[in-house]
């Protein structure tokens, strides 16, 4: 009863990993409320995933097993969790900002008249004080998002309705096991109580998935360029070093719209969350849009003719000089000094 629970994401039979990212988040904010972290798993053939999702951390898995509740459809699902919340009465509900989380969240809490915030980027427990009421509410759910096109931090809080629901940006948060041993229970819910058989009007007779051909969210270097790299041409010499150091090449807004680079590129608050061992900022300014995809990155080289650029400011490093005079001699004197 009124514990954290994650909905947990299955595609072609593996679970994904902002479902992983987000059990870490739950886990954390469930040690702050005192409370247990649940995980609730709708698909087919679920048996052995719970090794998988012990780890962590995570007190109760629900399962809801059915050939027909896999792949992912809208209705069976929304049935499925609204009615297992209506039981559960979770007080923080956690799901990935993907396709399937952005479906799925709305319905769920407009079927439970609870609020929910989109595309958080961080969430943390604290209190809120109504002055007008005087009223204290206690260990609320902050929702932190950007806001006003990024321009303002925006902090949400749902302070009446339960539960309190957000869904979380793919890579924002950080994947960590809680403990490798760790074991929780496991309830096999009777898919046939939770769900009538109206919900399965759609049937899915084929899928047709066009795999990403960039892999950026895994990569643990990046090579990324901004509209100070000039041209698509130069970019090539971004895919040179990133290819040297085994990266990938990611762009800012400002390139992609120049044609520089492809959209599945961009990094940053309307692109992909990154967070690699190594990000190396080509001619980008930093504007806090961009900041919010990579500022996480471990360590951050900024080259930039302007030593002022803001980007400058969460940068390890700083190389003030031109793209193109730069890059070319970190290839070459990378090749002298690498056997
Ligand atoms: C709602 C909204 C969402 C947005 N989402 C994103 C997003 O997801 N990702 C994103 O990146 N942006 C996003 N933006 C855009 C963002 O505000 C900036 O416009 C963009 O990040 C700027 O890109 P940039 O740094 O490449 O270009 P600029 O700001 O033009 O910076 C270019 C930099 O290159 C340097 N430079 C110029 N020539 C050279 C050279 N020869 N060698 C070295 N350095 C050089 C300049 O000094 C400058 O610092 C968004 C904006 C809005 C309003």
């Amino acid at each position: 009863m009124n514990n954290v629970c994650v909905y947990c994401e299955l595609e072609e039979g593996k679970i994904s990993e902002v479902s992983f990212e987000l059990l870490t988040k739950g886990r954390n904010l469930a040690d702050q409320l005192k409370c247990q972290l649940e995980a609730l798993l709708i698909g087919h053939n679920l048996d052995g995933f719970e090794k998988e999702i012990f780890p962590y951390g995570v007190d109760t898995l629900y399962l809801a097993d059915d050939s027909r509740l896999e792949p992912y459809s809208t209705l069976p699902h929304t049935e499925i969790t609204v009615r297992l919340f209506r039981e559960q009465k979770p007080q923080i509900v956690l799901m990935g900002a993907t396709s399937i989380g952005r479906d799925l969240g709305p319905r769920v809490s407009s079927a439970l008249g609870s609020g929910l915030t989109a595309d958080c980027t961080e969430l943390e427990i604290g209190d809120h004080e109504e002055k007008k009421e005087k009223k204290v509410y206690k260990n609320l759910l902050y929702q932190i998002r950007p806001a006003f096109g990024g321009n303002i931090i925006a902090t949400i809080i749902n302070p009446d309705c339960r539960p309190q629901m957000a869904t979380v940006r793919e890579g924002v948060m950080k994947k960590e096991i809680y403990n490798l041993r760790h074991t929780g229970k496991i309830v096999k819910l009777d898919v046939k109580k939770y769900v009538d058989d109206e919900c399965f009007i759609v049937k899915i007779l084929e899928r047709h998935i066009e795999k990403s051909k960039v892999n950026i969210k895994n990569s643990s270097v990046i090579v990324a360029g901004g509209f100070g790299v000039g041209s698509a041409e130069n970019f090539k010499l971004l895919h040179n070093l990133a290819s040297m150091l085994g990266g990938e090449v990611g762009a800012s807004r400002a390139a992609v719209d120049a044609g520089f680079a492809g959209h599945e590129r961009q990094i940053g608050q309307t692109g992909i969350t990154v967070r690699p061992k190594l990000y190396v900022a080509c001619g980008i300014s930093g504007q806090i849009q961009h900041l919010a995809g990579m500022q996480e990155s471990s360590i951050i080289i900024s080259i930039n003719n302007d030593p002022n650029a803001p980007i400058n400011k969460i940068a390890n490093y700083v190389i003030a000089g031109k793209v193109e005079t730069v890059i070319p001699k970190m290839i070459r004197y990378y090749k002298e000094n690498t056997k």
